[in-house]
């Protein structure tokens, strides 16, 4: 029998996260778990497996270098290899957040977990996914950091705090360059967009559910090798940077 894939899933204790999570386990891969607090990821974790999946807990706090260089230690000691990351991670950050009335304090909260946490989680793990056959990384990302959709006459996308959208538009840079740079690898990288989805980023708000944003993320990590990469998706193709 052929070696399963490994796939590990920041935040995977709930929202889109935990839906990435159970499905890439339908698929049959094994999925770590990264989440920071240890009973909501042990519940997950629970829950992932009672459905079937083979799911086992990677304690991670994207925000915090000690914690994510323990998770690729973990990873490379206890399952020895790594061939799919999906970065979904990510905080709103306090209200308010109009550009006039934010506070600075929640720019440089939100961009540590949300950009930085995709760099330090991404860098760590990256000597894992370059022994896969076909690496994988997924930014969760937001068509609200489009620039381009921002400055489309006739598109309003309505009041977006701004530390949580320019977050989405600097990691949509970051996945660019990732993308440069490992050009000349087997690793693709790319941006996802969910859709607005009902979960507590949202306020359970979106129209979505937490299984219809998973599926790009799901497509994305599941890419065939001659894929694209460093692009930026959702379920109804590519989006506009
Ligand atoms: P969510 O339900 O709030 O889940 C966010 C996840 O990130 C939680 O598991 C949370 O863990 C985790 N997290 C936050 N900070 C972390 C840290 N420092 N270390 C480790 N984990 C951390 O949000 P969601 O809607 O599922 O969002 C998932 C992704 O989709 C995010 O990247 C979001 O920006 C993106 N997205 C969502 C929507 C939407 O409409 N929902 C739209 C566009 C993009 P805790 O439980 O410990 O807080």
């Amino acid at each position: 029998m052929s070696e399963p894939t490994i796939a590990l899933v920041t935040g995977a204790n709930k929202g889109i996260g935990y839906e990435i999570a159970a499905g890439l386990g339908a698929l049959g891969w094994r999925v770590g778990v990264g989440a920071r607090d240890r009973q909501r990821r042990e519940a997950a974790v629970e829950k992932l497996r009672a459905a079937g999946t083979d799911a086992f807990a990677v304690p991670l706090d994207v925000a915090d270098d000690a914690s994510v260089a323990a998770a690729a230690d973990l990873i490379a000691d206890q399952v020895g290899g790594l061939d799919v990351l999906v970065n979904n991670a990510a905080i709103g950050g306090a209200l308010p957040q109009t550009p006039t009335t934010v506070d600075p304090a929640t720019v440089r909260a939100v961009v540590e977990t949300n950009v930085i946490g995709v760099v330090r989680v991404t860098n760590a793990m990256l000597p894992l996914l370059r022994g896969s056959a076909s690496p994988r990384i997924v930014n969760m990302s937001s068509s609200v950091g489009s620039l381009a959709l921002h400055t489309t006459p006739g598109i309003d996308m309505g009041p977006i705090p701004v530390a949580y959208l320019a977050s989405k538009t600097f990691l949509n840079a970051v996945t660019i360059q990732y993308g440069k740079e490992l050009s000349d690898t087997k690793i693709l990288i790319n941006s996802a967009c969910p859709g607005f989805t009902a979960t507590d980023l949202t306020d359970f708000r979106g129209a979505r559910t937490p299984r219809q944003g998973a599926a790009i993320a799901i497509h994305l990590a599941t890419l065939p090798d001659d894929g694209p990469t460093g692009g930026f998706f959702d379920d109804a193709g590519p989006v506009p940077w």
